[in-house]
Formats: structure tokens, C-alpha cells, sequence
């Protein structure tokens, strides 16, 4: 599957790299004029940095989990049709998945980015250390509010400039829904949402102004509800008429943790158990777990996922159950991304820079690393290196995103842009405290600047978008072909998070920001930025609900 095991893909690769640096505009007019756009591009985008601020500050300020992004899908379609473009809304059946077109003509550039929260991962912006905002409610601990920024903000700034130069070209604007429940995007290529595309850019929060091609750090996955039904009864009274489905939910996870033992290293699996059952004097009728089987290819997920059937049909054998469902809540092929494409996007991070840090972001990241033990080394000031292929043999597994499903069917990469704190532990409270910060609000633009220029590059330069489907087709998918993990009668798991939401939203709403009153969300919440904790240790802000 990877290239390090074939050597006439090696040999394509080298001509497709030798093509890719001959990629400039045929004449030297053309060259010094798609200079000059971006470098107009660039001060449009600076214009708009207050634009870009309320929009991170605002989806900041919704906080919704996956498939309950229905206030932030609200919003940034509001965008997008107040800016000429058509939206198409409950795309491939999810409510919150959208797709909205702007232009005509080839090339067709599209630009995706998450929109999900966390659970548990309310938090005060601005404040280093844990205060939530709402009490047990979700919020954005992966930093999911920026990225819509930074395509919107590019694309409003190219589509001035395409509009002026009458340049043929479609730009498709869409959402990653339920990133954290890898729920979407296989459903949106089932949809067919990117036949017609050129080139996928896609945009994700990061602490770097970074992107990379081929094969990535990190696994594919399929992701399993498993649910069982046994037989209540009086838990003391007959306690023999009962079959407990919780006992083959606990089964389940058992047998599991023995049988890892004896998979590869490079397997990664979790689990938790949505449905434990009532209360103890009942024996629970019904009980569900729901596992994430990790591997690096297609073919061993499905082994792997094959494993969690056998090992679930013995935990209901074992306790006379019965296991009634199997229902795939997402799924995630191994992402690969495009070579050409990553090599222009890299030669234009360096022409954007990364942001400029002041002393009070300096010393707010540090103060968050001290706080969760992260190693102390503030914000990243030297742009980090483009990231090449890692070969199966070095990768050991790690997280996933479904922007790879995407990756296989057109060619796509990833710009991770530097709107958060480095050496955080993910998916956590901590990894929101800079998300409606001057960091996030500075990262995103810088973000926006690097999408912009990138699209400049292929809609003026065909070349490079046929040197994209010379790598796509001739090096990555030459051997391996895209088969979806979701099967066809599988549906989007837009119940997800539906109670979740029902409890907090009425209280999470007080603090919905309203950029008519408040220049920023920290001015309408009253934190002073950046709030670290007091020498005497104490951490406390209290944010003002809206009036
Ligand atoms: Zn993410």
C-alpha cells in the first residue's frame, strides 16, 4: 500500500516531483501578475481580520457536538448566501452537512473544514486553567470554530479577485459534521459531493503553519455500537429468570482486553459503554457498547473489526443474550495527501509567516503547558517543515480523521494553521482556553492567507492541478483502490449527542457571543486576556452572561 514497497511508484514519484517544480505560469507577465494577486490577496485578508475574529469567536460561543451543529451550520450559511453563494442544506441526510457553490467552470476547488466540539470541554476563554463556561456542558477542546474561518475568509477575498478578472472557476464550500464521531464524510463522498472536484483543501486548527503529502502519521477506523438484549427480572427476588445484557457488555470488554494482547502493535482500540442498563434491582433488559478499532489500511480494519464480532457473538453465547445490533457510528480510511498540491502550499506558508506573538500570548501559552504538565515552550516561532510520506513501517498508529475517505477519492491536503497552544493533551478543556483568543483570531487569519494564495496558484496554474491527478492516479491510488468501511444500508448517526445538547444548550445559550455589542468574546464575557493563575495559586473569572 505505501510506496516505500514498490519502486516504480518511486521512479513516478521522482518524475511527478521534477514536473511539480515547473509549475510556474508560462510567461513572466503571468508570473509577476499572479504575484501582485497575492500579494493584494494577502492585504484583503488582513482587511478582514475582524470579520475572521467574530466568526471564531462566534461558533467558539455555540460549542455544539457532533451532528448538533445546527446553530453554527445556521450561521455560516447565513454567510455564504449574504456572499453569492448557492447552499444545498441536508446533504447525504445529515441536518447540519451542507454545500454551498460559488462560480462556474474548472477548476473546482473545495474547502472543507470540521465544525464539532468536545464533551466536558466547556472552558472560559482567555483564563489558563480549568473554568467552564457551563458546567458539564461540550465546548470546543480541539479548537473546530476556527476552520470555517479561514476557507470563508479566503474564499470572500479570491472571489473578489476571480469576479474582477472574470477567471473561470468554482469554489465548493463544506463542513466536516461529527468529526469527533468520524460521521460524515464517507457518507459526503457517498453523496457525491466531490466527483466534480479538482483539488479538496482542507483546513484544520493546529500550532504551525504546516501541511504534508502522502501517507500520514495515524490510523483508519471503523466505529461499532454494539448492542445487547437479555431478560429482565427482580435482581434478588429471581435473579435466576434474568439474562443481564450489561454481563455481555462486560464480557465483551473483557474478552477484548485479552485478546489485545495478541494484535499489532499498531492497533489502537477504546471503548465505552453507552448503556449499563437501569438500576441494580433490575436486571438490564438492554445494554450497548461502542468501540473504535483502529489499523492502518482498509483490509485490517475490517480484520480487526472482524475480531469485535467474534469476540461480542461469544460474550452473548456466554451469558444467553442475544447480540441484536451492530450499528457503524462512523468510519475513517488512513488519510493520504497530495504531493504536488502540499510542495505549492508550503512554497506559500513561506511567504505568509507565521503570526506575530506578543508578550501576553507568549506568556498565556506557557502559563497553559505548566498547567496540564505539557513541555514549556510557548508559542511555535519558526514554521515547521513540510511533512513527507511515513512508510507503514514507521507508523505506529495514533488518531484518525475522516477528511481521508475524502483523500481517496480527489486530491487533497490538510493545512494545519497556528490557532492553538502547542504540547496541549488534545481533546481536552485545555486545548480550548485560546480558541477565542488573539492566538486563534491571529492563526486563522494567517490560515486564511495560505488557503488564498494556494487557490491563486491553481486556478491560474493548470499545470499543477495536472500534476495533482498525475500523483492521485499514477503513485497513490495505483494499487490501492477506495472501497467505503460504511456499508450500504449504514446511515449517518445523526441521533448522536441529541441529549447531550437538549441539557445544556438552554444554559450555554446565556453565553452565546453577539458581535452587536461586543467587539470581541472576551470583552462581552469580561476576561481580561490573559487570566493566569495568582502566585498565591488561585484561578477564578466570572464571565458575564448576556443581557
Ligand atoms: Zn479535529
Amino acid at each position: 500500500m505505501h510506496l516505500t514497497r514498490c519502486l516504480s511508484c518511486l521512479a513516478l514519484l521522482l518524475s511527478v516531483a521534477l514536473s511539480a517544480g515547473a509549475q510556474a505560469p508560462a510567461s513572466p507577465d503571468a508570473s509577476s501578475k499572479l504575484a501582485a494577486l497575492k500579494t493584494e490577496a494577502m492585504r484583503d485578508i488582513d482587511s478582514r481580520a475582524q470579520f475572521t475574529q467574530q466568526f471564531v469567536d462566534q461558533v467558539f460561543s455555540f460549542g455544539e457536538l457532533g451532528f448538533q451543529e445546527f446553530e453554527t451550520s445556521k450561521y455560516i450559511t447565513g454567510i455564504l448566501k449574504q456572499n453569492g453563494f448557492t447552499v444545498r442544506e441536508g446533504v447525504a441526510g445529515i441536518p447540519t452537512a451542507w454545500v454551498a457553490t460559488w462560480g462556474s467552470g474548472k477548476p473546482v476547488i473545495a474547502l472543507g473544514s470540521d465544525l464539532d466540539g468536545i464533551p466536558q470541554a466547556s472552558q472560559i476563554p482567555g483564563v489558563a486553567c480549568h473554568l467552564p463556561l457551563v458546567q458539564g456542558a461540550p465546548g470546543h477542546g480541539e479548537g473546530h470554530n476556527s476552520g470555517q474561518a479561514v476557507n470563508i475568509t479566503a474564499a470572500l477575498a479570491i472571489k473578489n479577485i476571480m469576479q474582477r478578472e472574470h477567471m473561470s472557476g468554482t469554489i465548493k464550500i463544506w463542513p466536516g459534521v461529527a468529526e469527533e464521531q468520524l460521521g460524515s464524510k464517507a457518507y459526503l463522498v457517498r453523496d457525491g459531493v466531490f466527483k466534480d472536484v479538482d483539488v479538496v483543501l482542507f483546513s484544520h486548527v493546529g500550532s504551525n503553519l504546516q501541511t504534508g503529502w502522502g501517507a500520514s502519521q495515524g490510523s483508519g477506523l471503523v466505529s461499532v455500537l454494539y448492542s445487547f438484549e437479555g431478560q429482565a427480572a427482580h435482581a434478588a427476588g429471581a435473579p435466576w429468570r434474568g439474562r443481564s445484557a450489561l454481563d455481555a457488555v462486560e464480557l465483551m470488554d473483557v474478552g477484548w482486553n485479552f485478546r489485545r494482547e495478541h494484535l499489532r502493535l499498531q492497533t489502537r482500540s477504546h471503548y465505552v459503554i453507552r448503556n449499563g442498563g437501569d438500576q441494580p434491582n433490575v436486571v438490564p433488559p438492554t445494554a450497548a457498547v461502542w468501540y473504535y478499532f483502529r489499523e492502518l489500511d482498509y483490509k485490517k480494519i475490517k480484520e480487526l473489526w472482524a475480531i469485535g464480532d467474534s469476540v461480542a457473538q461469544g460474550a452473548a453465547m456466554m451469558t444467553g443474550t442475544r447480540l441484536v445490533s451492530e450499528r457503524v457510528l462512523g468510519s475513517a480510511w488512513p488519510g493520504h495527501f497530495n504531493r504536488p498540491i502540499a510542495e505549492d502550499m508550503t512554497e506559500n506558508i513561506k511567504l505568509v509567516g507565521l503570526p506575530k506573538w506578543t508578550a501576553a500570548d507568549q506568556q498565556f501559552a506557557r502559563a497553559i503547558q505548566k498547567e496540564v504538565k505539557g513541555d514549556s515552550t510557548g508559542l511555535d516561532t519558526v514554521i515547521a517543515k513540510l511533512e513527507g510520506d511515513v512508510p507503514d513501517s514507521l507508523n505506529m498508529g495514533g488518531g484518525s480523521d475522516d477528511i481521508g475517505d475524502i483523500s481517496w477519492n480527489a486530491p487533497t491536503i490538510v493545512l494545519l494553521y497556528p490557532s492553538n497552544v502547542p504540547n496541549l493533551p488534545g481533546h481536552h478543556w485545555a486545548d480550548a482556553i485560546a480558541m477565542a483568543t488573539p492566538i486563534a483570531h491571529k492563526g486563522a487569519t494567517a490560515g486564511a492567507k495560505a488557503q488564498a494564495l494556494t487557490m491563486l496558484d491553481i486556478l491560474l496554474k493548470p499545470a499543477l492541478v495536472d500534476s495533482a491527478w498525475s500523483y492521485f492516479k499514477n503513485v497513490q491510488t495505483k494499487t490501492v483502490k477506495y472501497q467505503p468501511l460504511i456499508r450500504p444500508e449504514d446511515r449517518p448517526a445523526t441521533e448522536l449527542n441529541t441529549e447531550i445538547l437538549a441539557k445544556y444548550r438552554p444554559e450555554m445559550k446565556k453565553f452565546y457571543y453577539d458581535p452587536k455589542k461586543y467587539p470581541t468574546y472576551l470583552q462581552q464575557l469580561g476576561i481580561a486576556y490573559p487570566t493566569l493563575r495568582k502566585a498565591d495559586g488561585s484561578c477564578a473569572a466570572t464571565p458575564n452572561t448576556l443581557q
